[in-house]
């Protein structure tokens, strides 16, 4: 398999029919852990490969494998994820699952534009989320507007299943049957419970092509055991990859948290997207519903700059939509510096 290339290169990884089994494995685990109702119906939105891609979505009788290879399961339904939010809304309205797995973005952009139209979002038991780091802020944003429980999972086409959401608390658990996890700080020391650090991986099956001491580009945040009774190692926060960190004129790195509840009581932003493309380089991309008065970007430009510690001078841009990275990820912060 390949991987996106997120990181700048992309990799073609040799998969063999034990890393295969595991991934199938950890994913039972995850249902298991979640407590899933395997008679639910399951709907997704996420990238998928032409021609899968119309408008009307694609069904199955069943989840696939490998719960249906275990079980009695309810049905799938699953749209391409570059349509219309209204597009969306109306296909959920449709097919009316129970549990819908998308992008955190994405499900962003379905409360938000439920709320501006007053639509109904479709009846959850659960949002599951996948693919993009998602703070604690947009996961209870989530979990108000869609009044539903809200889960996540930490994985990697290249290794598959890293962590699992705990079920009794916010946290993650390693997934140390499938690999070893490393959170090191920059002198390469350990990390304690409290500390962030860079992600290294090692699988444990792998034999075709295995991944010593893997610098997955992500970072994460130790945390205590866990009071579950689950002896697995815990990760209090993932943080995104080191392009989505912010650089400062000092040289110094951090995640920027540009909320967007802020932007939207100041201006009817629809999107936006902050890009970093020099150390006084700021652009921030927006999507509007109407144009922007000079004052409301005076605004904006105050609360970016709170967000990201220090006075940039920063210059707007916009633009009819924000495109998603090939494989349908979103960032809402990038930096161009390497
Ligand atoms: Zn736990």
């Amino acid at each position: 398999m390949k991987t996106s290339g997120s990181t700048g290169i992309p990799l073609q990884i040799a998969t063999t029919t034990v890393t295969r089994l595991l991934w199938s494995a950890f994913a039972m685990r995850d249902h298991f852990w979640h407590a899933r109702d395997f008679t639910a119906t399951f709907g997704v939105i996420r990238f998928m490969r032409d021609p899968e891609r119309g408008a009307e979505g694609v069904r199955s009788k069943d989840w696939g494998p490998p719960a249906a290879q275990l079980r009695t399961t309810g049905r799938l339904c699953a749209l391409h994820i570059e349509h219309d939010i209204s597009v969306q809304l109306d296909w959920l309205d449709r097919e009316r699952p129970d549990i819908l797995l998308t992008y955190p973005s994405n499900a962003v952009e379905l409360a938000r534009q439920a709320q501006r139209g007053a639509r109904a979002l479709p009846r959850l038991r659960e949002l599951r989320l996948f693919s993009e780091v998602v703070d604690a802020q947009t996961r209870s944003f989530l979990a108000r507007q869609f009044q539903a429980r809200v889960t996540d999972v930490y994985s990697a086409n290249e290794v598959g299943y890293i962590a699992l959401q705990c079920p009794e608390h916010g946290h993650y658990h390693v997934q140390s049957e499938n690999l070893r996890l490393e959170v090191l700080d920059d002198e390469g020391r350990e990390c304690r419970p409290g500390q962030t650090g860079r992600v290294i991986l090692s699988t444990l099956h792998n034999f075709a092509m295995p991944l010593l001491r893997y610098e997955s580009g992500d970072y994460a945040e130790v945390g205590e055991p866990c009071p579950c009774g689950r002896a697995l190692p815990v990760l209090a926060r993932i943080m995104g990859r080191t392009r989505n960190m912010l650089v400062l004129p000092d040289g110094t790195r951090h995640w920027p948290i540009v909320g967007f509840s802020s932007f939207r009581a100041i201006a009817p932003v629809v999107q936006h997207q902050v890009v970093q493309h020099g150390l006084d380089d700021i652009e921030v991309r927006l999507v509007v519903e109407r144009a922007i008065t000079p004052d409301e970007e005076e605004a904006l430009s105050g609360e970016v700059r709170k967000a990201l510690h220090h006075e940039f001078p920063i210059r707007f841009s916009y633009t009819k939509s924000i495109e998603r990275s090939p494989i349908g990820k979103y960032e809402e912060f990038k930096s161009m510096i390497a």
